[in-house]
Formats: structure tokens, sequence, C-alpha cells
């Protein structure tokens, strides 16, 4: 009864869930002990007094008294109950329950032997049935272990069939003969349902502990997407410092050298300049996704205009590749955030111009009911099944092992993932390999209405802005000395006046001085890391509260980390990433020197 107990259906693939399941079966086996105990006393003396009566037989009493004085050693059993480490020791609490049951079997077996009438037949029969009709129905309590099966069935039912054989008359042997058959059945039903009752511990076990490492991996999982958010924010902000002084100087450049033969060097560095930043935003716009920073503005708008605006940003990246790129007008509204539809959008045409060499991409929407299907399907290289329910995962890229930056970073789609849900707008894709793909967005329509203006036109590539008109003075909080003499530089160029402090203190002296000299600041633009993790947004606040007039505020920040993005949202502060477009840079100057001469408060994240 070891190794034997477990089906051979169902090996037991560990000690841990063998011990397990012995735990259970010995539980099982103890639960319903009591009760039995009190029904088995209740039984052997109505069948003692039943056959006293009948027989008169002092032997009859006898085997009574014999079977009460093996109960006694019911406490034994019952201590099962109270042991704190009956878990621990399931073994030895197995060893000792069939042991009891041989001894409680062997009493019963000694029934016939005591008082077996020899010539009355019906008395005969009548303690057959009883004893039989035991054996068989205490086989689905004993079930769990085979030991306690055998001993309590065994026993018995020899003790039965022995003493009828020695009775020795032929109706005896016949009815020890019918015996044997009653015996071997009750055990093998007894053991299938061991097997069945096993086989269902191990079973539910293994889900358990299925369930188990289901749960562990979640936690796992979720720990990994957090420590790859705080990578990213930390890699982001330390890339974004110095992309920030690259992108002002080259600005800078650009301008001066306008005119002259460096110039054109000067417009090809702020390319690059412009296409590594750009790869910086996608990520920290995942960043800002998984925060939760961004919030969608639903509205009714024509389709078309998105197209036309797709159109303009795509039109000379196809041209270049010699493919066509055909947008079809559909005349539909849809119902959805204009931006972020455009920007999902703008991804999946981007990779559909970048995997087709040959052949075409189509930008098509239709109308199924009350629903409008927004498809971009290109005739390029495809995607083959076993890659297709992957490329919407983060970093996951398609032949490009030694990832080529050229190919991307692999988080376009993974862009596409978190807007589509945010949205709420399910993307599918069904690709064939060397034919091409088809990617589909399913936005809700709405009937025409008025458009508003909301559509992102495509990003200006002038760079070298002139900024005339702003003559305001800005002050600069920032620590980074690059970023500091690069945006001096600029902003210079420019024709603005900058100052730059390196910490809140120099800030206030500056801001003080200013306004006694009648000539205050307008704007204040703060890193929102200072040095020493000084936090930028308190110190900006503080430093502006109480002013008259207020100085208008701008946050500039290489901080992707989701918990400060949203510090920044609540605070209702206008926002600008590092590295900043310089063009984007004077934009929100501009917007910011023009709200706050309407109001002294900022702008919220865009
Ligand atoms: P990447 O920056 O590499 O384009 P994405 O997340 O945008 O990253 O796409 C993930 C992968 O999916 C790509 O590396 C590419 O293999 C595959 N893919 C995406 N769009 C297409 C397409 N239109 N045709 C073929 N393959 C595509």
């Amino acid at each position: 009864m070891r190794s034997g107990d477990a089906p051979a259906a169902a090996p037991l693939h560990t000690g841990l869930l063998q011990d397990k399941v012995l735990n259970r079966q010995v539980d099982t086996l103890y639960g319903n002990h009591r009760s039995s105990t009190l029904a088995d006393v209740a039984l052997a003396w109505t069948l003692c007094g039943l056959f006293y009566w009948r027989l008169g037989d002092p032997m009859v009493l006898a085997w009574g008294v014999v079977h009460l004085l093996q109960t006694l050693r019911y406490p034994r059993l019952a201590a099962y109950h109270r042991d704190p480490w009956a878990a621990q020791r399931a073994r030895f609490w197995a060893g000792r329950h069939w042991r009891h049951l041989a001894v409680y079997s062997a009493c019963w077996g000694l029934a016939p032997w005591f008082f077996l009438p020899a010539h009355d037949l019906p008395m005969t029969a009548v303690l057959m049935l009883v004893m039989l009709s035991l054996s068989s129905a205490g086989v689905p309590a004993m079930a769990p272990r085979l030991a306690s099966l055998a001993a309590f069935v065994l026993p018995m039912v020899t003790g039965l069939i022995g003493a009828l054989l020695w009775r020795g008359a032929a109706v005896h042997l016949f009815l020890a003969a019918f015996c044997l058959p009653y015996l071997a059945a009750t055990l093998y039903f007894g053991w299938r349902q061991h097997q069945l009752l096993t086989q269902a511990l191990v079973t539910g076990f293994e889900r358990e502990a299925l369930a188990e490492r289901l749960a562990q991996q979640i936690v796992a999982t979720q720990q990994a997407s957090e420590q790859k958010t705080r990578f990213f924010a930390a890699a982001s902000h330390d890339l974004r410092q110095p992309m920030q002084a690259i992108a002002l100087l080259g600005a800078a450049l650009e301008t001066r050298l306008a005119g002259q033969a460096a110039g054109d060097e000067a417009r090809q560095l702020n390319r690059a300049v412009r296409a590594l930043s750009a790869s910086l935003d996608v990520m920290l716009d995942v960043s800002r996704l998984e925060a939760g920073v961004i919030v969608p503005q639903r509205r009714p708008f024509e389709l078309d205009d998105m197209l036309r605006a797709l159109n303009a940003m795509f039109g000379s990246a196809a041209q270049q590749r010699a493919i066509e790129l055909r947008i079809r007008a559909s005349g539909l509204w849809v119902h959805s955030d204009a931006q972020l539809l455009q920007r999902l959008l703008a991804n999946l045409v981007d990779n559909a111009i970048k995997y087709t060499s040959r052949g075409g991409v189509l930008v098509a929407a239709r109308r199924r009911g009350a629903q409008v299907r927004i498809e971009v399907i290109d005739t390029g290289i495809g995607v083959a099944p076993e890659h297709l329910p992957r490329i919407f995962d983060e970093f996951y890229q398609v032949d490009n092992p030694g990832r080529d930056r050229a190919h991307g970073l692999g988080i376009g789609l993974a862009f596409v993932k978190h807007l589509s849900r945010l949205l709420d707008h399910p993307v599918q894709v069904s690709s064939r390999p060397g034919r091409g793909s088809r990617f589909r967005v399913t936005v809700p329509w709405t009937p025409a209405g008025y458009s508003v203006a909301g559509i992102d036109e495509p990003a200006s590539v002038h760079v070298g802005v002139h900024v005339g008109a702003l003559s305001a003075r800005v002050l600069l909080l920032d620590d980074e000395q690059a970023i500091a003499d690069a945006a001096r530089a600029f902003f210079a160029a420019g024709g603005l006046r900058l100052d730059v402090v390196g910490d809140p203190a120099d800030a206030r002296v500056a801001l003080d001085a200013a306004q006694l000299g009648g000539q205050p600041y307008r704007l204040l633009i703060s890193d929102l890391r200072l040095a020493g993790g000084g936090d930028g947004l308190q110190a900006a606040q503080a430093l502006l509260e109480g002013r008259n007039p207020q100085p208008a505020l701008l946050l500039l920040t290489g901080e992707t980390a989701p918990a400060q993005l949203r510090r920044v949202r609540d605070a209702g502060v206008r926002v600008l990433f590092k590295p900043v477009e310089p063009g984007a840079l004077l934009r929100a100057v501009r917007a910011a020197l023009d709200a706050q001469s309407t109001t002294a408060t900022g702008v919220p994240i865009p």
C-alpha cells in the first residue's frame, strides 16, 4: 500500500503532490469515523439481542463483549482530530487506521465462529446477510486507502467463509461458495472507487497548482511591466537631456547659417535630430498611455479631413519608395478623438509604406451599420501566421534580429494597441506573406454634422522660426549647463531675451529684481527635475505665488514615469517633453505668453 495506491494512469508527479493526496485521503478516512462507530455498536448489539433471543446461546453475549472491548480502542483513533501535526504525520495515521480496522473486522469475522447456528438456516442467512451487507456498505468510506479497504473487508468475510467451511454441511459449503465471488466483487469495486477518488484528487491538486503558478506568473508579468516602465522613464529622461541641447543648438545653428554654404549640413543635422527625437516621443507616448494621462476627447468629425492630413503626411514617403498611396474619400463621419485616431492610423500607414516595396497602399473607409471600418491595405511583404499574434507586443519585430533602427523600434503597433483600447476601436489584422496585409480599425459611425478643427496638420519641418515679435523676458530654471547654453543660443538667435538660473533661490532673486526694475518676467520655464532631485513643479509654483503680474509657467521635462506625468497633469500646468522640437518650443512659448496676457493660470497638458 505505498506506491500501489496511485492509479497507473495518473502517476503522482512530485513528492509534494503525493503528500497532499495522502493527507486528503487520511482526512477523509477519519472524517466519518465517529458516526460509523456509533452505528456499528448499535448494529452489533441489535444482532446480539436477536440471536440471544432466538438461540439463547451465551456465546452470543460473549461475542458482544468482545465487540465492546474492541470499541475501547476508539479514543486512539479520535486522537487524530487533536493532533496538530496530523498533516505531517499522515503516513502514521494511515497505518493506525488500517490496523484498527483489521482488529475491528477480525472481531466481526469471529462472530460466526462464536454463534453460527448449525441447524437454523434462517438465522445463518440473517448473519450472512448482515456481515456481507456491512462489508460492502463500508467500501465507500474505506476506498480512499487500499490498505484500510482490505483491512475492513478481508478479515470479516474470510472469517465468515472459514466458519461456513468449518461447519462442513452441504448447505454451508454452498453458502461459502456464494461468499467467495461476493468478496471478489466487493474488493474489485472498492479498488475501482479508490482509483477514481485518487485520480480526482490528483487532478484537483494539479489544477490548484496550475492556478497558483498562473497567479505567480501574472504577478511576475506585472512586476516586469512596472520595471520596464521605470527603465523607460529613466532611460528616456537621461537621453532627453542631451537631446534637448542638441536640438536647440542645431536650430540656432541652422538659423545663423541660413543662406550660407554650411546651411545644408545644418539642415541635415536637424533632420537627423528630429528623427531621433521622434523615436523618443513614441516611447514617451507609450508611457503616457500606460499612465492614463491621455484622456480621449471624443466628438463627431468628418473622416475625410483626417484622410487628407494622412495623405499630406505620407505622400512624399510613398513617392520616395516609388509606391502608390491611395486614400479614398468616403464622406463618412465618425465619433472619436480625432488626434488620437489620426495617430493610430498614421502608425498603420507608416508601417504599410515601410513594408511595401511594390504596388501600393490603400486607405479606405466603409460604413457597416453603426460602425465605420477604416482599412489600411498594402501589397507589401506581409506577416507570417506564426508572427501575427505577436506583432502588437512591445519591441516585437519580425526579421530584425540586429535591431536595425531603420526598421523602427518595434513599438508602433504596441502604441496602436494601447490607442485601440483607449478609444475602444477594435483593430484586426489579416496578412499573407508575400501578398500584403490589411489592418482594419472599427470606429463608431455618426450622422454628418458640423466640422470642428482638430486634425493635426503635418508637422512643420521648418525649424528656423524667427520670433521677432516675441520680445518679452523669459526666465529658464534648469540646472543642466548644456541645455542652458543651447537655450540661450537658440533664444538669442530668435531675438528673445532669455535668462537662465540653476536653482530656485537664484530664480527668486532674478524674479524679484526684474519686478523691482519694472521689467518683470512674463514666462518662467522650469525643468521638472531640478538639481539634487528637487521638484520643479513645486518650486515654480512657490516662486510664482502672489506675484503681480504673474508670469506664465511652462514645464520642460525628460521625465516619462507615469506617476510624475499624472502629477503634472493634475496640476493643470502646460508641459513640454524633452527633446522639444525648437519650433514647438517657440509655439509653446508664444501660446503661454498669449495665455498669460489674458489669464495668469497655466494651460493644461495637450
Ligand atoms: P516596427 O517599428 O518594427 O515597424 P511595429 O510595432 O510597428 O514595429 O511593427 C511590428 C512588426 O510587425 C514589424 O517589425 C513588422 O515586421 C510587422 N509589420 C507591421 N506592419 C506591417 C505591414 N503593414 N506589413 C508587414 N509587416 C508589418
